[in-house]
C-alpha cells in the first residue's frame, strides 16, 4: 500500500464525510460524475418526505416541518451558492433537458437575420437535439441555423472560437461548463462578457460543473443556467434538476408556462389569467416531483456544511494525484490523458484507449466503477465527499495490473446498454 496516499488521507479534512455515505459492498466507486451515492442525510431526507405524506395526506402541502409548497424554492436557495446566484435565482424544477427546453423557449427570439443559435460540437447530445428541436418548432433548419463550434483535436474548445462565432446572425448561446468528456472547464466569465457585450443571451449547462467547482452566474451576468442534481449533488437517479434565471430577467414571461410558475399567493385563485411569479419560480411548469426533490435536502446541507471552496481544492488534489500515478505507473500501456492538465480540468479525469470499453469491464469485474464514454474513454471520478487518496492508489494500480496481465482480453471491447 501507498504511504503517500495514506499520508494524504491522513491529512485530509473532509475524511470524516465518506462514512456519512453508502459505499457499494467492497466498490471502488469512480462514477459520481454520472450518479452520486447515497448519504445517509439524503436518505433521511426522503423517508421524512414519506413520512409527512403518510401522516399529514394532502395537508402536507401547507404543514409539518417542511410544507411541500414552498420546497422547490427552498432547495433553489440552497443550491444558489453553488451557482453563485442571489435570492430568488435559483429554483428547482425539471431535468437538465427540460430546462434547457424552458429556457429556450423564454430566450430564443429570432428576428431578421439573427437566426442562429450558437452551440459547439463537444456538448452532450440531449442538448443538442432540444436545440436543434427548438429551431424547427420555429421553422428553421438546423443545417442551416444551428451552428456547432469546432474543436482542432475532439477533446478541447478554445474560447476565441467560441468568441469568434458570436456573429450578429446569432440569437442564443448554449454552452457546457465543464464538457463531459475531456471535463475542461470553459472560461464563463470571458464567454458571458464577450456575449453581453453582443447582446446575444448566454447560458450554460451545468450538469458537471455544479457542485464540483465554483460559479458565479450573477456576477459575471450570465442570462440563465441549468443543470440535473443526480452527478456531484447526490441526489439520487432522477432527481429534480436546477435553473437560474439572472434577476434582470425577472418578470420576464416564461415560454413554457404552467401553473406552478404563478405567485405563490394567487396561484389557487384559479385563475385564467397567469400570475407570473416574480422571480426564478416562474420557470416551474407542473406540479413538483417531491419524491425526487426530498433526498436533495440532506444532501446539499452536507454540501452547505463543507463548502464548494473545500470541496474543489479537495477534488482537485485527488485528481492531480491520479494523473501523477497514470504517469508514473500507467505509461507504458498505450493510454493517453484526454482532460487538462491545469485549472480548467473539472473533477473527473478522462483516460483515451483503443480497447477501453474492455478494460472498463475487467475494471468493474475487478470491483473499481468507472464510466465507459464511446468511442474510447474511461472517465474516472474521485469525489471529494467520498473518495480517498487510497482509492485514487488502488484504482491505478488494479489498472496497471489488468494492463500488464492482459486481463482485459477476456471481455468483448462493446459497451453495454447503459454506459
Ligand atoms: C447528464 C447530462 C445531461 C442529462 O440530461 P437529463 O435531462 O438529466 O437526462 C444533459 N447534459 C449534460 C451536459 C449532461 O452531463
Amino acid at each position: 500500500m501507498d504511504l503517500r496516499a495514506k499520508e494524504l488521507d491522513r491529512n485530509d479534512a473532509l475524511a470524516g464525510y465518506r462514512k456519512e455515505f453508502y459505499i457499494p459492498d467492497g466498490k471502488i466507486y469512480m462514477d459520481g460524475n454520472s450518479l452520486g451515492l447515497l448519504s445517509k442525510r439524503a436518505e433521511r431526507t426522503l423517508y421524512e418526505l414519506l413520512d409527512s405524506w403518510k401522516v399529514l395526506g394532502i395537508d402536507g402541502w401547507t404543514e409539518g416541518e417542511r410544507p411541500w409548497f414552498y420546497l422547490s424554492e427552498q432547495i433553489g436557495e440552497m443550491m444558489a451558492p453553488l451557482v453563485g446566484g442571489m435570492k430568488g435565482e435559483v429554483i428547482a424544477t425539471g431535468s437538465t433537458t427540460t430546462n434547457l427546453h424552458q429556457m429556450t423557449s423564454t430566450f430564443y427570439k429570432p428576428k431578421g437575420k439573427k437566426t442562429k443559435i450558437l452551440a459547439d460540437e463537444l456538448n452532450f447530445p440531449s442538448d443538442i437535439y432540444a436545440l436543434k428541436s427548438q429551431l424547427q418548432l420555429k421553422g428553421y433548419d438546423p443545417a442551416e441555423h444551428f451552428i456547432q463550434v469546432k474543436s482542432a483535436d475532439g477533446r478541447y474548445l478554445r474560447e476565441t472560437d467560441i468568441i469568434d462565432a458570436m456573429t450578429d446572425e446569432v440569437a442564443l448561446i448554449v454552452l457546457p461548463a465543464v464538457l463531459y468528456r475531456s471535463g475542461q472547464v470553459l472560461d464563463m466569465e470571458r464567454l458571458v462578457e464577450a456575449a453581453n457585450e453582443r447582446s446575444i443571451p448566454i447560458g450554460f449547462d451545468l450538469c458537471h460543473s455544479i457542485g464540483a467547482i465554483e460559479h458565479s452566474l450573477h456576477d459575471w451576468g450570465a442570462d440563465f443556467a441549468f443543470w440535473c442534481t443526480y452527478k456531484h449533488l447526490n441526489g439520487g437517479p432522477g432527481s429534480v434538476g436546477g435553473l437560474f434565471i439572472h434577476e434582470r430577467h425577472f418578470g420576464k414571461t416564461p415560454g413554457l408556462a404552467g401553473w406552478f410558475g404563478s405567485n405563490k399567493q394567487s396561484q389557487f385563485d384559479m385563475n385564467h389569467t397567469m400570475d407570473v411569479a416574480g422571480d426564478a419560480g416562474a420557470y416551474q411548469i407542473g406540479t413538483p416531483h417531491l419524491l425526487s426533490l426530498a433526498p436533495l435536502i440532506g444532501s446539499l446541507e452536507m454540501l452547505q456544511e463543507v463548502g464548494i471552496n473545500q470541496i474543489r481544492s479537495k477534488s482537485f488534489q485527488l485528481t492531480d494525484y491520479m494523473m501523477e500515478l497514470i504517469r508514473e505507473h500507467l505509461s507504458d500501456y498505450g493510454f493517453t490523458i484526454g482532460n487538462p492538465d491545469n485549472e480548467s480540468r473539472g473533477a473527473h479525469l478522462l483516460l483515451e484507449h483503443p480497447e477501453a470499453a474492455r478494460i472498463c469491464k475487467a475494471l468493474k469485474a475487478d470491483g473499481v466503477v468507472p464510466d465507459f464514454r464511446a468511442p474510447n474513454g474511461i472517465r474516472l471520478a474521485p469525489v471529494a465527499l467520498y473518495n480517498s487518496f487510497v482509492d485514487v492508489w488502488q484504482t491505478v494500480e488494479k489498472l496497471r495490473i489488468i494492463m500488464e496481465e492482459k486481463r482485459y482480453e477476456q471481455f468483448e471491447n462493446k459497451r453495454g446498454v447503459v454506459a
